[in-house]
């Protein structure tokens, strides 16, 4: 690896300006001597003989004229067994043992392995002869409750590699050599199972990308059955500070339908991101009985760490989960803030004096964000199998305003839009997602003509809701009130879900369907009711019916019994049926 140096002109904050020896190429990742530590950096600008460094830890002590050495390598993340259950800083640092090496407080230039040297189970899959391409397993190994694919690293050539060596089924150390593979000129290439990928660079080693139409069920209803995500699909979760959007992205993280998650923390502040460790460790996970941090991995880059690494934080983030899903699994990354990496983003093209944009983000913040989300998809894979990685990613901006850049970038390339609302979470209305401006693009698991007609009363209700506060109550007609009070039912009963009630926090697909089908039936008929003291009683009972049924366990005795007091109430008061919606019962 050819090694060019050269020695630091500025420094200003994480941006350092290099004057080189010799020619070098963009996105090169240098390391600057500060005394005996060694600080690791990447190019982002070339003019001439000089470069603007950013440097991903803090730059403090350094000076002109300190040495720099380049590695010829761009900002990369390693790959292999042992990434599963571990906890990262943006940059693919192993928190948990810098910790245990350095104590609270990091130390500058220390860097330790991503992936921790340890014996793996390896069984061979490739033979002798086979020919490979880069992405193709040759063996596996057993990663917790997954079969790692063990692959020829997606950096060398595509073309075909010739197994000339392979180890026997044993244990060997993930750095060991197990393979050893030659292209059609005879060039010899060892493999072991770890190699490394630049972040930036979307992984492509796949047949196809096929269109996201299968639901990712979350067991959040106002997700599944209104707002629904789909595998391989993206969606956002703007909302104001303290609406519940860690919350939300948390319940989702626990059952969404996925093999593996990845939690980017990204800027958010030191305290929220020390409960997300210490909380999902003691959790287990509800598929499969066993802790949730085994199908876990956590990027973490609280607000106080450097500014570049929280920018690099979402790429580390988005990598790892290309590298599951290149081994057929479907993985779902959260990141949690995309505003706070965009302000990383305002913050680096501030101190490299590029013209910026609106609310002084850079011009180019659109394509970068679209970038980002792009690279989420279902694929199919060259052996036939399909992976998918879905991302949604939490907006916070300023004041709940979505008329700001970030927001507005987002929402034209997401899939799906969980708008959370101020006026929901203040009135502790859980999810606190705003039902009539979201939006999803995708398929979800109830039929949309009978989600459509609930969104019909939903909106007619926030109508007369509106109107009556003009008007109070009296001002309103008995049909009115029937529609806001049935608005007001499926808010309580279906919209608003309670996390901490075990029965009610997660609820499979079945009972959405199945109670939504009673829901369903109730919203479609016309009552005999006289007067709005007469449907408020009504609509009281049925309420309170509904909202104890989400209380207990699906098909239990009590289910039966809360369902049958519901169907003798509504029916016993049924005048007729809508004959739009009797079509679709
Ligand atoms: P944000 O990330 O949007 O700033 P959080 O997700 O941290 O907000 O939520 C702030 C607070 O709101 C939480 O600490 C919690 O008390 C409350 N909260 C949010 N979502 C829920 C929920 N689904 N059920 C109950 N309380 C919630
Ligand atoms: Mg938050």
């Amino acid at each position: 690896m050819a090694n060019t140096s050269g020695r630091v002109l500025g420094v200003n904050g994480n941006m350092v300006t290099v004057e080189f020896d010799s020619a070098i190429s963009k996105n090169e990742v240098g390391f600057i001597h500060v005394g005996n530590d060694r600080l690791k950096g990447e190019v982002i600008r070339i003019n001439g003989n000089t470069a603007a460094l950013q440097v991903f830890e803090m730059t403090s002590g350094m000076s002109v004229g300190d040495r720099v050495e380049f590695t010829d390598e761009m900002l990369s993340v390693a790959l292999g067994p042992g990434l599963l259950q571990q906890i990262y800083d943006g940059l693919q640092n192993p928190l948990p043992q810098l910790a245990e090496q350095c104590g609270f407080f990091l130390q500058r230039g220390v860097y330790l392995d991503a992936i921790p040297s340890r014996a793996w189970d390896f069984t061979p899959v490739a033979k002798l002869g086979d020919s490979l391409r880069p992405g193709d397993t040759f063996g596996t190994v057993p990663e917790g409750l997954f079969t790692h694919q063990i692959m020829v690293p997606f950096n060398l050539a595509d073309v075909p590699w010739k197994v000339v060596s392979i180890k026997e089924k044993g244990q060997y150390n993930v750095r060991e050599i197990i393979c050893t593979v030659v292209d059609p000129k005879g060039r010899k290439e060892d493999l072991s199972m770890v190699f490394t990928w630049p972040v930036k660079k979307a992984i492509k080693l796949y047949a196809e990308r096929l269109r996201p139409d299968e639901t990712l069920v979350t067991k959040i209803r106002i997700i599944d059955t209104f707002l629904p995500v789909a595998k391989g699909g993206t969606y956002c979760t703007p909302g104001p500070f303290g609406a519940g959007k860690t919350v939300l992205q948390h319940m989702t993280s626990r059952n969404a339908d996925v093999d593996i998650v990845i939690i980017a923390a990204c800027g958010e502040r030191a305290g929220e991101v020390v409960e997300v460790l210490k909380e999902f460790p003691e959790l287990t996970d509800p598929k499969t009985g066993r802790s949730l941090m085994e199908r876990t991995i956590i990027i973490c880059n609280t607000s106080s760490m450097p500014v570049a690494s929280r920018e690099a934080s979402v790429y580390t983030a988005v990598t790892l989960a290309e590298y599951y899903r290149q081994m057929g699994l479907n993985v779902l990354l959260l990141a949690d803030s995309t505003s706070r990496w965009a302000q990383a983003m305002r913050e680096m093209s501030g101190r490299l004096e590029e013209i910026p944009g609106e609310e002084a983000f850079p011009a180019y913040l659109e394509s970068r964000i679209a970038e980002f989300y792009e690279r989420a998809g279902k694929v199919r894979l060259r052996d036939g199998r399909i992976g998918s990685v879905t991302i949604g990613g939490t907006v916070s901006p300023a004041g709940g305003n979505f008329e700001e850049p970030v927001t507005q970038a987002t929402l034209k390339v997401v899939g799906a839009f969980h708008g959370l609302s101020r006026e929901r979470s203040d009135a502790r209305k859980y999810p606190a997602i705003d039902p009539l401006s979201s939006w999803s693009k995708y398929q979800g698991i109830i039929r949309v003509e009978k989600v459509e007609y609930a969104r019909q009363i939903l909106f007619r209700g926030s109508e007369i809701n509106q109107m009556m506060k003009v008007v109070g109550e009296e001002g309103t007609s008995v049909a009115d009130y029937v529609t806001f009070q049935k608005s007001e039912l499926i808010d309580a009963f279906y919209l608003q879900q309670n996390s901490f009630d075990p029965v009610d926090a997660s609820v499979p697909i079945e009972r959405q369907r199945y109670t939504f089908d009673l829901l369903f039936k109730v919203l479609a008929s016309e009552f005999a009711l006289e007067d709005k003291r007469q449907v408020r009683s009504f609509f009281n009972n049925l309420r309170q019916l509904f909202l104890d049924w989400n209380n207990v366990e699906f098909d239990s005795e009590r289910f039966k019994q809360i369902e049958a007091q519901i169907d003798s109430l509504y029916k016993g008061k049924q005048a007729s049926v809508d004959p739009d919606a009797e079509k679709l019962i």
